[in-house]
C-alpha cells in the first residue's frame, strides 16, 4: 500500500513537469525571435562631372562659373589665381570654327570668347575641358605642344582621365609655354580686349 502511494505521487510530479515543458514550447511558438535585418549602407556614387564638388557648380548659363571652378581647381595645386581681376568671358565666335578661343593669350588679361550655340549643345565634360583648356592658354600661355589638357582637339573626356590631365598640367608634367616668337604672332591675331 505504501509503495502504491509513492508511485502515485511520482506520477503526479512527473505529469506536472511534463505540463511545464509543454507550456514553454507553446510560448516559443507564440513569440518567435526574429533575426535582426542588417541593411548595408548605400555605396557612394561614382565620382563624375555632375557630382564633383567643383565641376557641378558650373553652368553654361553663367560662363563665369567656369572661371570660379578653374580658380578652385588651381588652388588644389597651391596655385593662387585670386589676384587676377581683368577677366572677360563673353559670347562670340572666331570664324565659326572653334567652340571657344583664348583671346587674352600672351596678354596680361583674360579674355575668352565662347560660341554659346555650340557650347550649350556640348556634353558637360566637353564644356569643362574646353574652358579649362582656354584658361590654360590665356592664364599660363600654355601651347598645344604640352599635350594632355592642352592637346588641340576639343573632346569629351572620362572623369578620371580628365583629373589626371588637369593634375599633369598644374604639376607641369604636360606643359609647354609658348615661345616669345609665338606670342608675338598670337598678339597680332587676337581680338582687342573689350574690358
Ligand atoms: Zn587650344
Amino acid at each position: 500500500m505504501k509503495k502504491f502511494i509513492v508511485f502515485c505521487v511520482s506520477a503526479i510530479i512527473f505529469g506536472c513537469s511534463k505540463g511545464s515543458d509543454s507550456d514553454v514550447e507553446t510560448q516559443n511558438i507564440v513569440t518567435p525571435t526574429t533575426p535582426p535585418v542588417v541593411v548595408p549602407p548605400p555605396a557612394p556614387p561614382e565620382p563624375d562631372f555632375d557630382n564633383d564638388s567643383i565641376y557641378s557648380s558650373t553652368s553654361y548659363n553663367d560662363l563665369y562659373t567656369y572661371w570660379i571652378a578653374f580658380q578652385k581647381t588651381a588652388s588644389l595645386f597651391d596655385v593662387d589665381l585670386s589676384y587676377i581681376e581683368d577677366v572677360v568671358i563673353q559670347s562670340g565666335t572666331r570664324n565659326g570654327t572653334t567652340m571657344a578661343s583664348a583671346e587674352g593669350s600672351c596678354h596680361d588679361y583674360i579674355y575668352i570668347v565662347v560660341d554659346e550655340s555650340r557650347f550649350r549643345n556640348a556634353e558637360t565634360a566637353e564644356r569643362i575641358f574646353t574652358m579649362y583648356h582656354e584658361f590654360g592658354h590665356d592664364i599660363f600661355n600654355a601651347s598645344h605642344a604640352g599635350g594632355g589638357l592642352m592637346a588641340p582637339n576639343v573632346r569629351e573626356l572620362d572623369y578620371k582621365l580628365f583629373q589626371t590631365e588637369v593634375s599633369d598640367f598644374f604639376n607641369k608634367v604636360d606643359f609647354v609655354e609658348w615661345t616669345d616668337e609665338e606670342c608675338e604672332q598670337i598678339r597680332e591675331i587676337t581680338e582687342p580686349y573689350p574690358g
